[in-house]
């Protein structure tokens, strides 16, 4: 039995085929799973629990239905579903895990992570980011009407597509010197995260010893999944 990994799905419902695809990789892979981890940006935006629309309800009972037959559910927060609160894990029985986790992959430390802290060199994002996940800017923004919170949530998304489009390359990736820091930080050779998009093992050098760096692609035409087994063995896998 596998354990897989994903993340970048900014599942929305102006997607249908990826979430098509999600349903289809829940009944097809996630059910014969050891277990699931998604290392955020699962949603394309989440405003809060109460936004319970029908799209969101069969979300929630997709995955319910997998933490049901046994299979356990992992999630560490993206740059845009970090809103998902009790109310969701609760009812999909889904656990959150820490921004920074190192996990026992079959023996193996693995540190897994979003990503999104990586970019080091983006400085307006990281400031957006302190101040996104204080626990009183949440509470105020909560605290606004769903109507309300569309519409600072819209803004914001269109507001951070212009300031992408300022970035170059290098600063959309992440810092190489940063990676090595969490490394350190942690103590492991191996690292797990998303957020860049660009899916790629790069292998390199921590305390001079052999490193990895696995990083999970989005999900744009076609669904993409880490698949890890018990031999070490890991492997990308396409769900089309
Ligand atoms: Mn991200």
């Amino acid at each position: 039995m596998s354990i897989l990994f994903i993340s970048d799905l900014h599942l929305q419902e102006s997607q249908p085929h990826i979430t098509e695809l999600f349903f289809r990789f829940l009944t097809q892979q996630a059910k014969h799973a050891k277990a699931l981890y998604i290392l955020g940006d699962f949603f394309e935006a989440w405003i809060g629990d109460d936004d319970l629309t029908p799209y969101h309800l069969s979300i929630i009972k997709a995955l319910r239905e997998i933490t049901d037959k046994g299979v356990p559910i992992y999630f560490i927060y993206g740059n845009r579903d970090f809103l998902l609160g009790k109310k969701f894990f609760r009812a999909t029985g889904i656990t959150l895990l820490p921004d920074e986790y190192v996990l026992n992959l079959y023996g193996v430390p693995t540190l897994l992570m979003h990503g999104d802290s990586l970019c080091t060199m983006d400085l307006k994002y990281l400031k957006f980011r302190k101040k996104a996940r204080n626990w009183f800017f949440q509470k105020l923004f909560l605290m606004k009407s769903l109507e309300k919170r569309r519409k600072i949530a819209a803004k914001h998304r269109a507001d951070s597509q212009q300031h992408m489009a300022t970035l170059t390359e290098e600063i959309m990736d992440v810092t190489p010197a940063e990676v090595l820091r969490v490394m350190e930080k942690h103590q492991v050779q191996h690292f797990i995260h998303g957020h860049t998009h660009r899916q790629a093992v790069h292998q390199f050098n921590v305390n001079g010893k052999p490193a990895t760096r696995t990083v999970l692609g989005a999900w744009h035409e076609y669904g993409n999944v880490l698949v890890c087994d018990e031999n070490g063995k890991q492997d990308f896998l396409v769900v089309g």
